[in-house]
């Protein structure tokens, strides 16, 4: 159906989809495929039409705090991998402060808190939410963590303190290919994780 679309109906794609038109996977496969200029003019053309709808003509700046490179996984893809040998870091508290100090001021809508699995927030996970109450207490922004797999009630306590938004990249979903690139970490683990925040007995 979207293959027509691609020839005569593109230009009314992205009202359609404002207007609640489901993409299957069988149309988003059509789309990827196109090639010619026109058409993926046409197709820019819609997908600025749904941006628009939702998030108008703006720029969001959102800031990335890597607070620690260390981890526990050797996800293949991964220069942090924990075999690799390389110099890594972890910020103590002061350092982020110092951090949130300079950020102040410079016009970031959104602060990304980012770590690798490190053992030693996994161990103690309350030094994670420390860090959380720490960026929200210093710059009152949206915080968005980015901690990895992390259990229940770490992610409920840092909403509480703090965090509005939580951020666990899906490379795959494809499970045989996800082994070979998140090495012996577990896929419904990772889907549950996310799926978890999304159910209604956490909201
Ligand atoms: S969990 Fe994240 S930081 Fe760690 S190896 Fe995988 S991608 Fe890299």
């Amino acid at each position: 159906m979207i293959q027509k679309m691609a020839l005569d109906g593109l230009d009314r794609l992205g009202e359609k989809v404002i207007e609640g038109f489901q993409l299957s996977d069988d149309d988003l496969r059509a789309l990827l495929s196109l090639e010619s200029e026109e058409e993926l003019e046409k197709l820019n053309y819609a997908a600025r039409k749904v941006r628009n709808y939702y998030f108008g003509n703006r720029v969001f700046l959102n800031c990335f705090i890597y607070f620690s490179t260390y981890c526990k996984n050797q996800c293949a893809f991964c220069y942090y991998n924990c075999k690799n040998e390389i110099n890594r870091y972890r910020l103590t508290k002061e350092e982020i402060k110092e951090t949130c100090k300079a950020l102040k001021g410079t016009g970031f809508h959104m602060i990304d808190l980012t770590m690798g699995e490190d053992p030693y927030y996994y161990e103690d996970p309350d030094r994670f939410v420390e860090l959380v109450q720490l960026v929200k207490e210093e710059l009152g922004l949206p915080i968005m963590i980015s901690p990895g797999v992390m259990d229940k009630a770490t992610l409920l306590k840092a909403r509480k303190k703090g965090a509005n938004f939580f951020a666990l990249y899906q490379e795959t979903y494809d499970i045989e290919l996800y082994g070979k690139l998140r090495i012996g970490q577990s896929f419904n683990g990772r889907v549950n994780a996310r799926l978890l925040l999304r159910s209604r007995d956490t909201a």
